[in-house]
């Protein structure tokens, strides 16, 4: 048996409650009448009725085993009467009201064994992956440019599975391959990995690292971020466990320099997620982002999903500017060679020490080996980005315009203005859309009105607002303009 049919086999132990032969006699699978696939948890002990016995639902959606039942009663009856804590193997402390009615939901459970009758769902495997160049061409056709990314993402998510499927007999284990991007802000980091996710189809948790905290403080604990991925695996946990997190803004979580008081959440945070990232079994509440008694969990082992994390790093750049001044003693000519180069050619050269110095502990970066830097998107790219992926926005308004029987058109030059100003917005290629929208608004509004229209150009006067869009009538579309 190989390490991933050993792995699968734990999960299967921990959460397939059906393992358990006292489920297998009674006719509803022992949901306690609750179909849907999933079984009740006891509220308290987060057993499922598999293993803890006979659930008893009490008013306000709370489940109870007769175990947890005893011990309450126990409590109750102690000399120094009830002690809430010793109910539960979570601190009160930690209760999070806003969840207690969504724990109690009929959803909450761990996911049952599909019934023999019903095909389980396929599991990943190594096969299903594609070599680097087919993902990387998958990759080609929704985002354009970021070629050294794409590349190493590919040979990266490439590695990370061989890992996943092969075995360690021969002593011979192959690391993690997590991965860190770099780059400004709208230049694809998030579209990459969601668009990776959906080619690979396996599931995909984003979680922003300003909203991790250490555990107990106000903010999503860490395991918030295993949750998302178990719900992405529809509480699948085999597959939640070859599934894909991205954790972005990482640069926010940067040591900060001269800090008096404690650092909840920088340093601490990036302490936290060491665990998570370099693999280890995590307990993660199930259909809830946080922990609380009401919320069932399962163990989670992350040793085989691929983390990525993302961020702009500002002050990145002037950090190997530094470095590389310093370092360079060969002369004027060679410090005057650096200091010409582009921002996105200084990024390429960064190093461990450079995000060292830049606040990333050096036991977190450790755990990112993989690191991709992207470039900034230039108006030439922002064209690009608007006409060529596969889901370009322009394709998007001319299938719209399509249903209508209207040919929609776009002048390079008005593509090249929608270009210019989103780049004056500063965030990459986020901007295009909310500027084309605000463009197409009286174009959408207005052609459709007319049955005549066969044809619409936008042109750079339109835009600028020196004129109206070129109307084409239908039959005269093949005639000179
Ligand atoms: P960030 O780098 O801040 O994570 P995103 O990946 O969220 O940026 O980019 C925002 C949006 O801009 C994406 O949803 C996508 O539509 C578009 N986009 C950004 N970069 C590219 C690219 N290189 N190719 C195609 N679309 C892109």
């Amino acid at each position: 048996m190989n390490e991933y049919d050993e792995n699968s086999k734990n999960t299967e132990e921990e959460t397939d409650p059906q393992s358990d032969n006292k489920e297998s006699n009674k006719p509803d699978g022992g949901s306690g009448g609750n179909g849907g696939g999933y079984e009740q948890v006891c509220s308290m002990c987060h057993r499922p009725e598999s293993r803890c016995g006979k659930i008893m639902r009490l008013p306000g959606g709370l489940n109870i085993c007769s175990d947890c039942m005893q011990k309450s009663f126990d409590a109750f009856n102690q000399p120094g009467g009830l002690d809430i804590n010793s109910l539960t193997r979570i601190p009160i402390a930690r209760i999070d009201l806003s969840q207690l009615n969504k724990g109690a939901g009929p959803q909450q459970g761990v996911r049952k064994k599909p019934a023999a009758d019903k095909k389980p769902e396929p599991q990943l495997k190594f096969s299903d992956v594609p070599r680097p160049h087919k993902i990387k061409a998958m990759l080609d056709e929704y985002v354009v440019g970021q070629e050294k990314a794409k590349k190493i993402l590919s040979v990266a998510v490439y590695n990370h599975y061989k890992r996943v499927f092969s075995d360690a007999k021969d002593g011979v284990e192959i690391e993690k391959s997590n991965v860190l991007l770099i780059g400004p802000t709208g230049s694809g980091k998030t579209y990459l990995v969601r668009t990776l996710a959906r080619l690979l189809k396996v599931p995909l948790a984003i979680a922003d690292a300003t909203s991790l905290t250490e555990a107990g403080y106000i903010g999503d604990d860490i395991e918030s971020v295993l949750s998302k991925l178990l719900m992405a695996a529809d509480s699948d946990v085999e597959k939640a466990e070859h599934g894909i997190v991205f954790i972005d803004e990482i640069d926010k979580i940067a040591k900060k320099q001269n800090m008096t008081s404690r650092d909840v959440s920088g340093e601490s945070v990036q302490q936290e997620l060491l665990k998570m990232l370099e693999g280890s079994r995590i307990e993660v509440p199930v259909g809830a982002t946080s922990k609380n008694p009401m919320v069932p969990t399962a163990m989670v082992d992350t040793k085989n999903i691929l983390f990525i994390c993302g961020g702009a790093f500002p002050e990145l750049e002037e950090i190997i500017r530094n470095r590389l001044k310093g370092s360079n003693s060969i002369g004027f000519a060679s410090q005057l060679g650096e200091a010409s180069k582009t921002s996105d050619q200084i990024l390429a050269q960064v190093t461990m020490d450079d995000l060292r110095k830049f606040g990333m502990i050096p036991e977190f970066i450790g755990r990112l080996p993989v690191i991709a830097t992207l470039e900034t998107l230039t108006v030439q790219y922002l064209v690009r980005i608007l006409k060529e992926p596969k889901n370009a926005i322009l394709k998007q308004y001319q299938k719209l315009m399509a249903m209508d029987e209207v040919a929609l058109e776009f002048e390079d030059e008005a593509l090249e203005l929608i270009a210019e100003k989103a780049m004056k917005k500063e965030t990459g290629a986020r901007a295009l859309r909310s500027i084309l929208e605000e463009y197409m608004l009286d174009i959408m509004y207005e052609i459709p009105r007319d049955n005549a229209i066969g044809r619409v150009v936008i042109t750079r006067d339109y835009l600028e607002g020196k004129g109206g869009p070129r109307i084409i009538l239908r039959g005269m579309e093949q005639l000179p303009e």
